[in-house]
């Protein structure tokens, strides 16, 4: 069921679109780029469940897309998105397709404003981890770890220096919805390392020449941050000179390191090893 415009909508703010060319279509589809997405501070997440967890989250949402033809859960998101000031745009298939670039689209995207947070308004406590990450390229690993990092209950991600956008399509399709949970940070290397020594902050890096098994620090509850190094470089000298410990995952046969995200999973798991129990997964 499509919604119904005259019973949700003020003047102009639900609008039927059947042209590709149409402006607003042509803007939603330029943030496909990262200078338009710099440009208007927004990006795309695409699917119903994700638009709707990000709405329940506080999310605001910009635009809300949707097919002609759609069921209850998108009226109703239609109607919250016009109740906080949004617009909602109902096309056929084939633009949902032109928009995301994909043959099977989903029947809803939305399109939201971006979010960073600064280093100073990290509040360290007990058990808080964050994953901080020295220019990460690759947008896969970025989501994946956005995406484990939640799944584990850290604090949150620092990205430092030139990283892969945190909101670039392909990082938030990867993170599967986690962009709206896990806060994420954006500093230079001189910025975070000055942080950490201000911050008084307990800094383990991994690192494939560290000398400590990875199993061996006690990890406790002393908030802490993960530092993780560049998919080819590895960490910088700097950041790894600045860290309490350097850990390394062994390995067994001949890969040279094991791939950044499925690291960071590794250590995340064990870093937070007595948190996470089968019976903490639904607390009463
Ligand atoms: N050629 C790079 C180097 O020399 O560091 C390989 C980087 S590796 C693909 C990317 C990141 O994953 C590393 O900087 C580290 O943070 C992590 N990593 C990968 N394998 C690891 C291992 N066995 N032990 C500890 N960290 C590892």
């Amino acid at each position: 069921m499509s919604p119904n415009t005259d019973k949700i909508s003020s003047p102009g703010r639900v609008k039927e679109v059947s042209s590709p060319a149409n402006p607003i279509v042509k803007d939603i589809r330029a943030l496909f780029q990262k200078k338009h997405r710099d440009q208007q501070r927004a990006f795309i997440a695409e699917g119903l469940k994700l638009i709707v967890d990000a709405l329940d989250q506080g999310w605001t949402i910009r635009t809300f897309v949707h097919a002609k033809t759609a069921g209850d859960t998108v009226s109703q998101t239609a109607a919250r998105t016009v109740a906080s000031g949004g617009d909602v745009l109902i096309v056929p298939e084939k633009i949902l397709g032109a928009i995301t670039r994909r043959d099977n689209p989903q029947m809803a995207i939305g399109v939201f404003g971006q979010r960073f947070q600064s280093l100073d308004e990290i509040r360290l406590t007990t058990g808080n981890v964050w994953v901080a990450l020295d220019r990460v390229r690759d947008p896969g690993n970025l989501g994946t770890i956005i995406r484990t990092a939640d799944a584990v209950g850290a604090s949150g991600i620092i990205l430092i220096g030139d990283c892969t956008d945190p909101f670039s399509p392909e990082t938030v399709r990867a993170t599967m919805g986690s962009i709206f949970s896990v806060p994420v940070v954006r500093c230079s290397e001189a910025e975070f390392t000055a942080w950490t020594v201000r911050a008084s902050v307990r800094l383990v890096g991994t690192h494939l020449e560290g000398a400590v098994d990875y199993r061996t620090p006690e990890y406790g509850d002393r908030p802490m941050v993960l530092l993780m190094g560049n998919e080819q470089q590895g960490l910088t000298d700097e950041l790894a000179g600045a860290c309490e410990t350097l850990v390394r995952i062994p390995q067994a046969g001949r890969a040279d390191s094991l791939n950044l995200a499925v690291s960071c999973g590794v250590m995340l798991y064990e870093i937070r090893r007595d948190k996470l129990t089968l019976a903490g997964e639904n607390p009463t």
